[in-house]
């Protein structure tokens, strides 16, 4: 099959190629692939893309992710034909991406050190089914339907089972959400119990559940929406594309995200590479990726702290073998990965090698924060009027801590990722109700 879109290996060295109605996530030795596009998209449709935010009853204008279409144009469709949009493209009636975009936040400015004017916070919360993942579900969810896909598969203890669970049920699919057996807290799964997907609990632990949800997709025709989707990525990548537009395709100094599997940083990567070669941006912004301390496996590798190499894509010759050593350091010792923003608390970023590749295109940086700052960054977002949750306090603290350490300069353009909404309604509760914490409003009577 010939087209515009097609699937790649992302390894110099294989490069193999696949039809774009593939469901693999892997090319044949075990590879991640990414979507590619054989046209250049022309910088005129910018004027486009922002005609359309006045939406004119189109939810694909409306939509967030789809306002973008022709920069992930997989489906291979006339973009400007509502009906051909309508018959291929999966959107929650405009709602993926509607209401993201970069804010101002005076608070959190003061807090960081920065000037108001330098700082700009999106909060990817404010998406349908409460985080950013809703981006690259409505993307993948497009490419389930465009195979005929009945069922899609994931395995997920929080926010992509509450959008695969969502997209599915709008969609009229199954959804099948894979966990660990006993191990987590049922309340963590309210949104996939409320969507209606069906829980398939596995004996072991969390990896032991991806590979059984890879399994099912492979052998009993499910189809993956976890994160090594390359069409996740398409759709995440509007996340950076949105920050672009509201600063007029002028690039920032810094994209900070918080840091777990690393489709974020990936997809960052991609549409940034993307732009670059389409001559839509002239500078490259850095990405910052920001660990919890209890969840380091990238900031350990990226910064050398584990055998003294610091880890690099390295065009594509990347030490795999320090990454496999790094993971039986982890299984022999007995460490898992340990924090209370569940969001990031990833040993094994399964993108670790796309988010390599973003920051060796962007000059990236990684560091980590604590569990306590975290929770500062969270709340200093509460006091000027927005929700987050606590893995997304770790771009806020990530700055902060960045610009003491003067690797992001003071009058930086920088541009800070929230990921999502708060779901664990006891956190800003406890800390509040501890007067030592730094924003701590604790009741009076
Ligand atoms: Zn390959």
């Amino acid at each position: 099959m010939q087209g515009d879109a097609y699937l790649k290996c992302i390894d110099p060295h294989c490069g193999l190629e696949y039809p774009i109605k593939s469901t693999n996530v892997e090319c044949e030795k075990g590879h991640l692939l990414d979507v590619k596009y054989k046209n250049k998209p022309s910088d005129s449709l910018k004027e486009i893309f922002y005609q359309r935010r006045n939406p004119q009853g189109n939810i694909f204008n409306e939509s967030g992710v789809w306002r973008f279409r022709e920069l992930l144009n997989f489906c291979q469709i006339d973009t400007e034909n509502i009906e051909e949009c309508s018959k291929y493209l999966v959107s929650l009636d405009g709602a993926e991406g509607r209401q993201s975009k970069p804010y101002q936040m005076s608070k959190a400015a003061e807090f960081i050190g920065i000037s108001n004017d330098k700082l700009w916070l999106q909060p990817e919360g404010y998406n349908p089914s409460g985080s950013f993942k809703d981006n690259g579900m409505a993307t993948a969810v497009t490419h389930a339907k465009m195979v005929g896909a009945k069922k899609i598969v994931c395995a997920s203890t929080g926010n992509t089972s509450a959008s695969a669970g969502m997209f599915a049920a709008n969609e009229g699919i199954r959804c099948d959400v894979y966990i660990p057996s006993g191990q987590i807290a049922p309340g963590k799964l309210s949104q996939a119990y409320q969507f209606g997907a069906q829980i398939v609990e596995v004996d072991g632990n969390f990896d032991d559940a991806l590979k059984q949800s890879l399994d099912d997709a492979k052998n009993h025709s499910g189809y993956t929406v976890n994160s090594v989707n390359p069409f996740r990525i398409e759709g995440q990548k509007t996340i950076p594309y949105r920050a672009l537009e509201y600063l007029k395709w002028e690039s920032p100094d810094w994209i900070v995200y918080p840091g777990g599997a690393l489709g974020n940083t990936s997809s960052c990567g991609k549409a940034l590479m993307e732009l670059y070669q389409w001559g839509w941006i002239k500078k490259i912004p850095r990405i910052a990726v920001i660990n919890s301390e209890g969840a380091s496996t990238l900031s350990d590798l990226y910064n050398g702290k584990f055998e003294g190499e610091e880890l690099r894509w390295n065009k594509g010759n990347t030490n795999t073998e320090l990454i496999t050593r790094y993971y039986d350091h982890l299984d022999k010792e007995g460490i898992r990965p340990k924090t209370k923003a569940t969001a990031i608390q990833i040993g094994r970023p399964a993108n670790i090698l796309k988010g390599l590749r973003a920051l060796e295109f962007t000059n990236g940086v990684v560091t980590t924060v604590s569990d306590s700052e975290m929770l500062d960054g969270m709340s200093v977002v509460g006091l000027n009027g927005f929700d987050c949750e606590m893995a997304s306090g770790a771009s806020v603290v990530g700055i902060k801590k960045l610009i003491n350490e003067e690797i992001i300069k003071k009058d930086d353009v920088v541009v800070g990722i929230l990921t999502g909404r708060q779901k664990d309604a006891m956190l800003p509760v406890e800390y509040h109700n501890n007067p030592k914490n730094k924003f701590a409003i604790p009741p009076k009577n």
